[in-house]
């Protein structure tokens, strides 16, 4: 058979650089095959759809070891937080905090940044804020000429800018970031696909769902007021999900970095239970829809991490242990590994290129700059 895996891969290698849907043709040949008595064990992606999560600034510690022992000191047994997060176990408390990660990604996906089990998953900018975090992970390098989080368009090309460029995907890349700064980040001027962040209003729908969020954004009173609470960033893109069905979908949310900056642990929490909540619903959506269900791949992660203990708060080049990050991918051709132990480091400029390879693209050819694939993701 080995002719046939050297033509099954090589078609494969051109999923998308042929300019239509080559599953057709190549599930046809394998049912010839069937047909024809011979056995068909090549390892075809059912990878056709990738959706990629993230939320600001949400530390490795509160997803592998849920609510901070030392930060939940002063909570009484009254409070609503500790009812809700604090349970004598790290594995009882990370399940609290996030129920959907622990029990479905942890069981079916991969993990990667416990270091309390020899994963280290991290941004190498150096800068340990946000626009940096973003590029490096949305481009798949560090450039070090950035090092602001101004609004400037970004000088590189992200991922899915590279990807909405293949014949097969253009027009079906989209983005939604809750942070401002995010449609700079992707250089929305330049990028040709459709990104929408900060206050910025639904544009792909004139429908009266769109219409009624528009105006509830613009009136609602926002706890950060440069952007909009979370729940606006997670309705609209579901919106975009439902109605325009993208092959590429970026969803960026914030509230965990804005939260944290505030010094106001049991919100943070919150919006990290709240992003896992969301999780869960776009997996249940997305195995609801027939483009999507058994296609799709989530790959999920954060732009840095924050201080340890008392330095929780803050992020940035002179807080140690900062550069510290998550990772997570569940979807039908990763190996379900759970967490990742002594892996080795991964880094965030890996997301680019395991996002391009997903859906059958080879990135650091294009882009040599990139780090390479996440080691474990595909079969
Ligand atoms: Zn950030």
């Amino acid at each position: 058979m080995g002719s046939f895996r050297e033509a099954v891969d090589s078609f494969h290698g051109e999923r998308g650089i042929c300019g239509n849907d080559g599953d057709g043709n190549l599930r046809g040949m394998l049912s010839s095959l069937v047909l024809l008595g011979l056995s068909v064990t090549a390892p075809v992606s059912d990878v056709r759809n990738v959706v990629f999560l993230f939320t600001d600034g949400l530390r490795w510690q509160e997803v592998f070891r849920g609510a901070d022992e030392e930060l939940m000191k002063g909570a009484k047994p009254t409070d609503a937080h500790y009812k809700k997060y604090w349970r004598p176990t790290v594995e009882a408390r990370r399940k609290a905090l996030m129920p959907f990660v622990w029990s479905t990604i942890g069981t079916q996906g991969q993990l990667y940044g416990n270091r309390d089990r020899g994963s280290t998953s991290k941004v190498l900018n150096g800068l340990k804020f946000s626009y940096p975090g973003y590029s490096e992970t949305l481009q798949g390098f560090v450039d070090p000429e950035i090092r602001s989080n101004d609004a400037v368009p970004n000088r590189n090309v992200t991922v899915f800018e590279w990807l909405n460029k293949q014949s097969s995907l253009r027009g079906k890349v989209a983005a939604f970031g809750n942070w401002a700064v995010v449609s700079a980040i992707f250089n929305k001027k330049r990028c040709g696909f459709y990104v929408q962040s900060g206050m910025e209003p639904i544009t792909f729908s004139t429908s009266p769902a769109a219409q009624l969020f528009n105006r509830l954004q613009a009136k609602t009173d926002h706890p950060f007021p440069s952007d909009p609470a979370d729940a606006f960033t997670y309705e609209a893109s579901m919106m975009y999900l439902r109605e325009m069905q993208p092959t590429l979908l970026g969803v960026l949310f914030g509230e965990t970095d804005s939260y944290a900056h505030s010094g106001k642990y049991p919100a943070y929490l919150n919006a990290a239970n709240r992003f896992d909540h969301w999780v869960s619903d776009y997996w249940t959506a997305l195995q609801a829809m027939p483009k999507y269900r058994g296609k799709t791949t989530l790959i999920i992660t954060t732009d840095h991490g924050r201080g340890d203990g008392g330095k929780w708060t803050s992020h940035g080049e002179t807080v140690t242990n900062a550069e510290y990050t998550w990772m997570m991918v569940l979807g039908p051709d990763t190996p379900a590994l759970g967490e990742m132990m002594n892996t080795g480091d991964v880094t965030n400029g890996q997301v680019a290129t395991s996002i391009a390879k997903l859906l059958g693209f080879d990135y650091v050819k294009q882009q040599p700059k990139a780090a390479p694939a996440l080691p474990r993701l595909l079969n």
